[in-house]
């Protein structure tokens, strides 16, 4: 078992989902979000958006990846890029690496993580998501995700020569482009995280009852509404409400060769 952000966060949000998604490995069709065909268009963007950005990344030229993004024809991915290009960057530290995967060891298993952008210079490392939701969510409820815990905490572990106090992780919203949410980080933090961790990963080791999520909203998104009876037949949420885009599964569809390949 190989233990990612979107795992763990399963598991938080609901012990059968993870159970069904990762123990399973059962892949359910059921419609997570609608207007499905926009919900689709919007994927498609959003992949296409971190594609474009790490070709930017590996040099190639700008007019170049313009040409690209005009040539799809899709007004929200032009937006998102002239929005990148205008301030997607600002003030980051000149060193950038993007869709780079790290691990690191906790609880006797490992943790992975792929990140979007690390930015770095001497004495600051800045850890860079990209976001293309619709909504833009509230600090309170970033700074609970599994997502903030598990980043900052795989690269302190990945480079413990670097005091944690010089990591930064920065959610940027392609869609709010002058409104970053920033997450420093410190010592402190770093090992209240891997009690966090270290306690999540070992209850899930030794449980052996994974039950539905009493709280239903959480239905609304989820895959196996139809499996678990909720929701049965009524319409999936609506994709304006959906706050975080689904990034790739790491560990559903990673391979034993990719596993090998991860820098640790
Ligand atoms: S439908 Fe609800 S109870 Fe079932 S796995 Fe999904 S979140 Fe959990």
């Amino acid at each position: 078992m190989i233990f990612s952000q979107t795992s763990l966060q399963d598991y938080v949000d609901c012990p059968r989902r993870f159970e069904l998604k990762y123990l399973q490995k059962l892949k359910y069709p059921a419609v997570q979000v609608e207007p499905l065909e926009a919900w689709e268009r919007q994927m498609m963007s959003g992949d296409l958006f971190h594609q474009l950005i790490y070709q930017h990344m590996l040099g190639l030229p700008e007019d170049k990846l313009f040409r690209i993004v005009y040539e799809k024809k899709d007004d929200q991915l032009q937006k998102w890029w002239e929005n990148y290009l205008r301030y997607g960057l600002e003030g980051l530290p000149a060193e950038r690496t993007a869709e780079r995967t790290l691990s690191a060891p906790v609880g006797g298993y490992r943790l992975i993580a792929k990140y979007d952008l690390i930015a770095q210079e001497t004495g600051q490392i800045v850890i860079v998501d990209w976001k293309t939701s619709l909504k833009r969510p509230k600090r309170e409820w970033l700074q609970k995700r599994m997502q903030t815990v598990v980043y900052r905490y795989v690269l302190a572990s990945v480079y413990p020569m670097i005091p944690p106090e010089q990591i930064m992780m920065r959610y940027w919203f392609a869609e709010y482009p002058l409104d970053p949410e920033d997450f420093p980080y410190d010592r402190e933090q770093y090992i209240k995280d891997q009690e966090q961790l270290t306690d999540l990963i070992r209850e899930i080791e030794t449980r052996t009852m994974f039950e539905l999520t009493g709280e239903h909203h959480r239905c609304l998104f989820c895959q196996y509404r139809t499996l678990c009876e909720r929701g049965k037949g009524e319409n999936a949420g609506n994709l304006e409400d959906f706050e975080f885009n689904s990034d790739p599964d790491v560990d559903f569809d990673l391979s034993f060769d990719q596993i090998a390949e991860v820098e640790f």
